[in-house]
């Protein structure tokens, strides 16, 4: 199916191709003709399937047919997460809108309110909004949602994760009853359909790649190490891959710094993005990130959500999620719209039980690379195996008990039946 089979009007099919599309995405054939016809929709989708043009693309091409007079009133409401994915939808609706009258603005929090307050008293047709800031400024005067005719839920699993629903339905109660409602959610948990179902009239449920079956398009590999060593084994990676864009996941915020820092010292052009970096950094590693000037992001799981690089070859799990679905998510941030990715994992001993549960998703085992120079030592076990250490006074019991040499311990380990390397039988 080609956007010309799409009855969508000039001007957008001309930004389409302008883009560079051709064909719409699954959920873009699926999803726009009901847009445009004005039926509500619950759509199952993550980020990277094309979803954002699934709904900016009909939102536009339904303003731009409705005649409006006087000064522009929003007419449409995009509630979004993340900063970043609000950004982004600003920028996908300014390219598919380019040859259209509409205008649009994006607000959300962490920044001076005065430039979005501006923009929308000089009058908007579609806003894209992050909860908090929204809900800020509707309290403040600034914002009336009582001309509202369509309203868009992105991300609403990742809404409810974060913490948001309290204020997505505070946001609900400013809407005219009269409306055409879309959702999109990654997974349609039984909490987010009860949430879809305060929301939609009559949907249409249209559907793509559940979360477990994105994986399989994705190349992925394993590396069993120790924690001391996946600072090496990372910049030996870096160092034999070809990628240009490179995102590192690391659970911790802290530990992204670590990382961010070990590998600029080392001669990698890197820089971190977590909850505590402001607004303004964020933006700007982003940005040197798009625009090739960093190879390497670090990022965390909160932080990454919505990051939308073209060509990103290459994901790194620097430290394995300890939920599953985030290690999908992670690696979903490669491969987007149908190209090829590399996802590679770092494992370590406390780390195999994430892996455990993150293969009985994917129902699938992660091929490992078990030639490398840091494989997984005995050691770990042999801490938990090393006799308590004697009292330091204690000197003669100290000198009574010679310490085992390295061999001995590993004797004793094997011999209680412990496994002293994990291949692939004893993967976790
Ligand atoms: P999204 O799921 O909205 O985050 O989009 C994922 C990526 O796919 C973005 O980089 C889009 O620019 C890109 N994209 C959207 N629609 C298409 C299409 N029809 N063909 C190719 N790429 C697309």
């Amino acid at each position: 199916m080609l956007f010309t089979e799409l009855n969508l009007i000039q001007p957008i099919l001309r930004a389409i191709e302008e883009e560079g599309y051709t064909t719409p995405t699954p959920i873009q054939q699926q999803a726009i003709p009901h847009v445009l016809k004005g039926t509500d929709v619950l759509g199952c989708a993550q980020t990277g399937t094309g979803k954002t043009a699934a709904f900016s693309i009909p939102i536009l091409q339904q303003l731009a047919n409705k005649e409006f007079h006087g000064k522009r009133k929003i007419r449409s409401l995009i509630l979004t997460p993340t900063r970043e994915l609000a950004i982004q939808i600003g920028e996908s609706l300014a390219a598919y809108g380019r040859h259209l009258k509409i205008k649009h603005t994006v607000i959300f929090g962490g920044v001076n309110q005065n430039p979005q307050v501006n923009s929308l008293q000089a009058g908007v047709d579609i806003l894209v909004a992050t909860p908090g800031r929204l809900l800020d400024l509707m309290t403040q005067g600034y914002i009336s949602l009582s001309d509202l005719e369509i309203f868009v839920l992105d991300e609403a699993d990742r809404m409810l994760d974060m913490g948001f629903i309290h204020d997505v339905h505070k946001v609900i109660r400013a809407l005219p009853e009269e409306r055409q409602n879309l959702f999109f959610s990654a997974t349609m948990a039984p909490e987010i359909l009860k949430l879809a179902g305060t929301i939609l009239q009559d949907p249409i449920r249209v559907e793509v790649t559940p979360v477990s079956s994105t994986a399989e398009i994705i190349g992925q590999t394993l590396y069993f190490l120790d924690k001391h060593n996946k600072p090496n084994l990372l910049f030996d990676v870096l160092k034999e891959q070809t990628a240009q864009s490179v995102l590192v996941f690391t659970r911790t915020k802290h530990g992204a710094d670590r990382v961010a820092k070990y590998l600029t010292k080392n001669g990698v052009k890197s820089d971190a993005i977590h909850g505590n970096k402001s607004q303004n950094h964020r933006q700007r590693a982003l940005n040197n990130f798009k625009d090739k000037t960093i190879r390497v992001l670090v990022a965390t799981d909160i932080a990454a959500r919505g990051i939308d690089v073209e060509e990103m070859e290459l994901v790194i799990n620097y430290e394995l999620p300890n939920i599953p679905e985030t290690y999908v998510h992670r690696i979903g941030r490669t491969g987007r719209a149908g190209n090829s990715g590399n996802a590679i994992s770092f494992c370590d001993f406390e780390e195999k039980a994430y892996l455990k549960d993150i293969e009985k998703l994917i129902h699938q085992e992660i091929e490992v690379i078990d030639n490398h120079p840091y494989p997984m030592e005995v050691f770990e076990i042999i801490k938990k195996e090393r006799p308590a250490r004697p009292p330091r006074n204690d000197r003669n019991a100290s000198q009574k008990k010679p310490k085992p040499t390295v061999d001995q311990k590993v004797g004793a380990a094997k011999k209680k039946g412990k496994k002293t390397w994990f291949g692939k039988k004893d993967r976790y």
